[in-house]
């Protein structure tokens, strides 16, 4: 298993989850908050969540520009509001994303109606296409990825799991399954 510790950004949102999940993997995290936090582990999640209450906490706290350095040699995972702030571009003024994928997105694209839902999506980690269960809540949509972005999911034609570098992001939750391939998955990023 992984000798990482996985820093889990914890100003809100779902990190309990995913601290839950690693530790099924006998992985060691750590709650992030604050800067020096960051000094001490090895990579990081921003998990789901209100992405605009995330943006602010983490001016609030100084965040932003110590996270973007901690990506210039670490790996860092987004999912769903945390997909939201590490994109490059995000159709909502609101939000100044961290800009560490080259993606552009969209928020709550998938409009109140079908807010929260379960479907089959694809995935594609290894060159193997296989299926996977997407739980997806008030889901952002990936509108464009440039050509140095990999893609690695599918819901319908939308994209939901994409990666550059060592910055990966999913639009849906994989901490809310029991299905750990993603978090297997990021650890090896
Ligand atoms: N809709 C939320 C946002 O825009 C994201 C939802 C989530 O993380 N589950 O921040």
């Amino acid at each position: 298993m992984s000798k990482d510790t996985v820093g889990i950004l914890a100003l809100q949102g779902d990190f309990e989850m995913h601290r839950q999940m690693f530790s099924r993997l006998d992985v060691r995290t750590m709650l992030v908050r604050i800067p020096d936090d960051l000094n001490h582990v090895d990579r990081l999640v921003i998990p789901g969540g209100e992405s605009s209450t995330m943006n602010l906490l983490m001016k609030r706290y100084n965040m932003m520009q110590p996270v973007i350095k901690f990506a210039s040699d670490r790996p860092v995972w987004g999912t769903c509001a945390g997909l939201i702030l590490l994109a490059a571009k995000i159709d909502d003024p609101q939000i100044q994303p961290l800009g560490l994928i080259d993606i552009s997105a969209s928020r709550n694209a998938y409009g109140r109606q079908i807010e929260s839902f379960v479907a089959e999506g694809i995935l594609r980690l290894d060159g193997n296409e296989r299926a996977y269960e997407m739980v997806f809540i008030r889901a952002p949509k990936i509108l464009s990825a440039s050509d140095s972005v990999e893609t690695l999911g599918w819901y319908e034609n939308e994209i939901t799991m994409a990666k550059q570098g060592r910055v990966l992001v999913t639009a849906f939750h994989p901490e809310l399954t029991d299905d750990l391939t993603i978090h297997e998955y990021y650890l090896g990023v």
